[in-house]
């Protein structure tokens, strides 16, 4: 089995486990993949990822012109936007996972680290998520807000809209949105309960131990 047909088939596969288990809906949240070429596989514009055709996966060249399949989504600049400035990316995963979102309409949380330290996996799999403002669908403006960041972050939520984490590759990728999704849950699941977190010194031992 080529590299191609076999990512192609993993990326439908990790989309229908994501909406099967609710976290995106309709035809929202998109995935894209790497290969080795530079080229890039991504999923299409208006599909749902409960249904994907592995074959209609859209390919694309380096410069993003489509090679073949079906139209890309039309977020497809907050994808390229993690494929230019960190180059060591291999797949990035953007859903409208409900918690998240849910998270990013809280007044008080933190900007630069939006993901309150209560549990080890999110800061060993995400580091310090950033919260990005709201943007209309589609707008390229994303993309240069993820710019801004010049790589430093794997991870951005963008506020009232969903997640976006970009990995090595793609099992590690959806893994690590899993968690900022369960490190969100927790977040509004203890929200107002005088809950006991991780220390300052956990958290410190945990970035040296972990770094993302
Ligand atoms: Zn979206």
């Amino acid at each position: 089995m080529s590299e191609a047909t076999k990512l192609r088939d993993q990326i439908a596969a990790f989309a229908k486990s994501i909406y099967d288990r609710g976290l995106t809906s309709g035809s929202t949240g998109n995935i894209s993949a790497r290969l080795s070429d530079g080229t890039v596989l991504m999923t299409p514009t208006g599909s749902s990822m409960g249904f994907l055709d592995p074959a209609r996966i859209s390919h694309l060249a380096p410069d993003m012109t489509l090679l073949s399949g079906d139209a890309p989504t039309k977020e497809i600049p907050l994808h390229t936007a993690f494929y230019d400035t960190r180059p060591e990316t291999g797949a990035v995963v953007h859903l409208h996972s409900c918690h998240s979102v849910a998270l990013s309409m809280m007044p008080d949380i933190d900007p630069d680290d939006v993901i309150p330290a209560l549990t080890p996996y999110p800061i060993m799999r995400l580091g310090q998520v950033k919260l990005l403002p709201f943007f209309l669908p589609g707008d390229p403006e994303m993309g240069t807000a993820v710019r801004g960041l010049a790589g430093k972050r794997s991870a951005v939520l963008l506020a009232n809209h969903g997640p976006v984490v970009a990995g090595r590759e793609l099992e590690a990728t959806v893994y690590a949105m899993e968690e900022l999704e369960e490190g969100a849950k927790l977040a509004m699941m203890t929200r107002g309960i005088d809950r006991i977190g991780l220390t300052d010194e956990d958290v410190a031992r945990l970035r040296l131990q972990f770094p993302t």
